[in-house]
C-alpha cells in the first residue's frame, strides 16, 4: 500500500504530497514517521492508494504514531481551507490537533491508582487482623468505596499501602487522568426555563435545519434557544459546536452548559494549558464529549456528525484569525455545517452588514426576537456632550451625569461597569518643550505608559522600557500623557468613590492562566462594585446586578480609517449597553462622547438597528466598500525597507498588468470597466514591526461570480513576488488594515 504524506515542515518548497510504501497498510489520517531527506520527521497520510506514479524507489513509512487522528471531514476542510486562503497544507492541519501535541510534547496524563482486589477474601482478613494494625482496616474502609491514587495514600498510610500490596489485598493500575477546564462562576443552567413565545418559534425553525441568522436583542434570551437546539441534536445521536468570540466569555458558557449536558460539554479555547486542551480534544475525538465550547479555533474541534453549529456574536471581528494561517470560522462553520447536513446560526444583536446582506439575498433564514425575555425594556442610553462638560467647567475624564449615577448606584448596592476601549494609563508621552514622543525601540509606534507595573510598553510587540522622567532629547521636565487609558480610569474613580471596591479587565490583567475568570468570577459573586475594562467586558456577560454601564471615549473607534469604523461603534455602543439592567432591576447607560449628533450614537440611544443597516448599505454600495467589493490586501515584509520596497512594486506591477487583462470592452479596469475598482500601494499604517517593515497592496474586487478567478490570480501574482527574506501574505476582508 501507498501512503500520500503531508511533511511536517512549514516551508512552500515541501507543501507537496509524498508517497511513501506502508507494508502493513495504514489508515487514513493517521500521523507517521518517515525519513525525509536522511532525517526522521512527522507527517499526515491524507490518502492511500495502491501503487504511486513516482518513478525512483519508494521509501516505507518509519512508523504510525497514531492512527486515525484526522477525519475524512477534515481532510476535505484542509482541501477547502488551502484554495479559499491560498495556505499550506501542514498549516492547515496544524490547526486541526492540539498545540504541542505534534511534537510529543503533551500526552496523556497518567496516575497510580490502588483498588480493593475483589479476590481476595477481605471479611477473613478483616477478622484476622491484629489490633496493632488497625491502620491497615481503615485502609481497606477508605477504598471499599472506590479507588485512590497511590500518592494520596501514600501521604496518609505510608508503609501500609505497601504491605497490603503485598499480602494481596490490593491492585495498582495505571489509570488515565483527566485535566479538567474550570469552571468558576456564572448562572445556573441546570433549570430548563418555559420557553417565551419568540424563543419557541426559533427553536422549531433550527432543529428543522438549514441556515439561519438569529437577530435577537441583548437580554432576549438567545442562550436558552442555543442549549434547546443542542439538546435536539444530542438527544438524536449528533453533536453540536457553540463558538463565542473571546475566551473570556467561555467560563460564563461553561457552567451554563456543564449543568445542562453534564460530562458531555468540553471546552476549547487557548488560555487551557497544554495538558487540559489535550484531553478536552480527545474526549471529543472518542466520542465522549459531544457539546463543544470555545473561541475561535473550537470549530476544528473533532467531532463526528455534527447536528448545529452555533456562532454567537457574530458580527464579532475575533472570528477571522489575523495571523498566519490566517482563515474564517465563519467560512468554515459554513463548510461543515454543509458537510454534515448540521443546522447553522448565526445569533447577535447587531449582525454584521455582511451577513445582514446576505440574509437579504436569501442565504439565510432570519429569525427575530425584538424583546427582553419577559418585556424588560433594553437600558435608557443617555448621550452627553463632553464639549459642554468642559466649556461648563468639568475637566474631568467623568461627566458629571456618570458620577452622580456611579454614587446612585453604588449606594443602592448595584453594581457599575465602566467601558474604555485603551489599556494603560495613558496612549504615549510626550515632550511640552521639544515634541519628542517615546517610540518602541523596534516598531513605528508610540509608546503606551503603564502606571501600575512603572514601564512604557509597546502594544504591537509587547516590549517593556524604562519610564522616563525627563525628555532624552531635550531634557525638559515637562511631559504631556496622551489619552486616557483603563488603568488612570481605575485610579481616578478610585479617588472619587474612595470606599468601592474596583476591578480592573484588560489584557493586562488577565495574562496569567484562568486570568479572565478570576476577574468575573469575583465581580459575579460581588467582590467588586465597579468593574472597568476594555472591549473584553462589552461582550455577552450576564450580571444580575449591573444596573450602570458608563460608556467613556465611545467616538474612539468612529475615526479609524476604516470602512467598518461606524458599523463598529454601532456594535460596540449596543454591546456594551446590553450588560446593563438584564434581570429585575432596570439599567442605564451613560455614553460620553464630543460627537453627541452622529447618526450612530443617535441610532444607537434608540436601538434601531434597522435604520442603521439601511444607512450604511447604502454608503457601501455608493462608496464600492464589502459587500458590494471584496478588499484583498497583499502584505509584503522584509527586514531591509528597499528589499521590501523592490518586493512591492513588482508585485504591484503584476497586479496592475492582470487588472488590464480583466476589463471588458466598456473601458479601462481603473474606469470601472474591469474587474477590480481600486488597487493602490503604500506603506503600511504602522509601517514597521519587530523590526520588519512593511508595505501593502490595496485592492478593491467587484463582488459577483468572478471575484473567486480574480482573487486566485492575485494569489499566483502575490506568491511569485516571493523572495528571500521576505513575507508575502494575502488576505481577504481583514479586520485590520495596520
Ligand atoms: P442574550 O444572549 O440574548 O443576550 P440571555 O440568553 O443571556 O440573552 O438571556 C437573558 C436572561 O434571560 C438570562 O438571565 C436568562 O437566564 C433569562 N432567560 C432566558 N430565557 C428565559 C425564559 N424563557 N424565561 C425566563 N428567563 C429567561
Ligand atoms: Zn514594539
Amino acid at each position: 500500500m501507498v501512503a500520500q504524506v503531508i511533511i511536517d515542515i512549514s516551508n512552500d518548497g515541501v507543501d507537496r504530497v509524498f508517497d511513501y510504501n506502508v507494508p502493513d497498510g495504514v489508515v487514513l489520517g493517521s500521523r507517521v514517521a518517515v525519513p525525509f531527506l536522511n532525517r526522521r520527521v512527522q507527517g499526515y497520510v491524507i490518502g492511500v492508494k495502491e501503487s504511486s506514479d513516482y518513478a525512483g524507489a519508494l521509501k516505507d513509512v518509519s512508523e504510525v504514531l497514531d492512527e486515525g487522528l484526522i477525519g475524512g471531514e477534515m481532510l476535505a476542510l484542509m482541501d477547502f481551507m488551502t484554495a479559499k486562503y491560498n495556505l499550506r497544507r501542514i498549516d492547515v492541519l496544524r490547526l486541526f490537533l492540539p498545540p504541542n501535541m505534534r511534537e510529543g510534547g503533551v500526552r496523556e496524563l497518567k496516575r497510580r491508582f490502588v483498588s480493593l482486589n475483589p479476590d481476595f477474601g477481605i471479611a477473613e482478613f478483616a477478622a484476622s487482623v491484629k489490633k496493632s494494625a488497625q491502620k491497615q482496616l481503615e485502609l481497606i474502609k477508605i477504598l471499599q468505596d472506590g479507588g485512590d491514587y497511590l500518592t494520596n495514600l501514600n501521604a496518609l498510610y505510608g508503609g501500609t499501602v505497601n504491605t497490603l500490596i503485598k499480602k494481596g489485598a490490593l491492585i495498582v493500575s495505571d489509570r488515565r487522568v483527566r485535566r479538567t477546564p474550570n469552571s468558576a462562576y456564572g448562572k445556573t443552567g441546570g433549570r430548563a426555563v418555559e420557553l417565551t413565545a419568540d424563543q419557541k418559534k426559533c427553536v422549531d425553525e433550527i432543529v428543522k435545519s438549514g441556515r439561519f441568522l438569529l437577530h435577537g436583542v441583548t437580554g432576549s434570551g438567545k442562550t436558552e434557544v442555543y442549549m434547546r437546539v443542542i439538546e435536539h441534536a444530542v438527544k438524536n445521536g449528533r453533536t453540536a459546536v457553540m463558538l463565542v468570540p473571546e475566551i473570556s466569555l467561555t467560563a460564563q458558557f461553561y457552567k451554563l452548559f456543564k449543568e445542562r449536558f453534564f460530562d458531555d460539554v468540553a471546552i476549547i479555547h487557548s488560555g487551557l494549558s497544554a495538558g487540559e486542551r489535550f484531553d478536552e480534544w480527545s474526549r471529543i475525538l472518542n466520542g465522549e464529549a459531544r457539546v463543544v465550547i470555545g473561541a475561535r479555533s473550537a470549530i476544528f474541534a473533532p467531532l463526528k456528525d455534527l447536528g448545529v453549529i452555533i456562532i454567537d456574536e457574530e458580527h464579532d471581528g475575533s472570528y477571522a484569525s489575523e495571523s498566519n494561517p490566517r482563515y474564517n470560522a465563519k467560512d468554515v462553520a459554513a463548510f461543515r455545517a454543509e458537510y454534515n447536513g448540521a443546522a447553522l446560526v448565526l445569533g447577535s444583536a447587531t449582525p454584521s452588514v455582511d451577513t445582514y446582506f446576505s440574509m437579504k439575498n436569501g442565504e439565510y433564514k432570519l429569525l427575530s426576537m425584538p424583546n427582553r425575555v419577559n418585556d424588560k425594556r433594553l437600558p435608557k442610553i443617555e448621550i452627553v456632550d463632553m464639549c459642554r462638560e468642559l466649556r461648563e467647567g468639568n475637566a474631568g475624564l467623568f461627566s458629571r451625569r456618570l458620577e452622580d449615577a456611579v454614587a446612585r448606584a453604588l449606594k443602592e448596592g448595584n453594581q457599575a461597569m465602566i467601558y474604555l476601549n485603551r489599556r494603560g494609563y495613558s496612549s504615549f508621552v510626550m515632550c511640552r518643550a521639544c515634541g519628542y514622543v517615546a517610540k518602541c525601540s523596534d516598531c513605528d509606534i508610540s509608546l503606551t505608559y503603564h502606571i501600575d507595573d512603572g514601564v512604557l510598553k509597546c502594544h504591537y510587540c509587547g516590549k517593556k522600557f524604562h519610564m522616563i522622567s525627563e525628555c532624552p532629547e531635550c531634557g525638559g521636565k515637562n511631559l504631556r500623557f496622551g489619552k486616557t487609558g483603563t488603568e488612570k480610569v481605575v485610579k481616578e474613580m478610585g479617588a472619587l468613590f474612595p470606599k468601592a471596591r474596583i476591578l480592573r479587565m484588560d489584557n493586562d490583567t488577565t495574562r496569567e492562566k484562568d486570568g479572565h475568570e478570576k476577574i468575573l468570577g469575583a465581580f459575579y459573586k460581588k467582590e467588586a462594585d465597579i468593574l472597568v475594562g476594555t472591549q473584553m467586558i462589552a461582550k455577552g456577560h450576564d450580571f444580575s446586578d449591573v444596573t450602570l454601564v458608563g460608556i467613556l471615549d465611545a467616538d474612539m473607534s468612529l475615526y479609524f480609517s476604516d470602512y467598518r469604523s461606524s458599523e463598529r461603534t454601532f456594535q460596540l455602543m449596543t454591546q456594551v449597553a446590553g450588560r446593563a439592567g438584564r434581570e429585575k432591576k432596570s439599567g442605564e447607560v451613560v455614553l460620553q462622547t464630543y460627537a453627541p449628533r452622529h447618526y450612530v450614537f443617535r441610532l444607537a440611544e434608540r436601538y434601531d438597528y434597522g435604520a442603521f443597516y439601511e444607512k450604511e448599505i447604502n454608503s457601501r454600495e455608493v462608496t464600492k466598500y464589502p459587500p458590494f467589493t471584496v478588499i484583498v490586501r497583499v502584505l509584503v515584509t522584509a527586514d531591509e525597507d528597499a528589499a521590501a520596497m523592490k518586493a512591492v512594486r513588482k508585485i504591484y506591477n503584476g497586479i496592475k498588468e492582470f487588472a488590464e487583462k480583466t476589463r471588458t470592452e466598456t473601458g479601462r479596469w481603473d474606469n470601472g470597466g474591469g474587474a477590480f475598482v481600486y488597487i493602490g500601494a503604500m506603506r503600511s499604517p504602522v509601517s514597521k514591526i519587530q523590526n520588519k517593515y512593511r508595505y501593502q497592496i490595496l485592492m478593491r474586487v467587484k463582488n459577483d461570480g468572478n471575484a473567486e478567478r480574480i482573487i486566485n490570480g492575485v494569489y499566483g501574482i502575490a506568491d511569485a513576488g516571493q523572495g528571500k527574506g521576505l513575507t508575502v501574505f494575502t488576505e481577504i476582508n481583514p479586520q485590520s488594515l495596520v
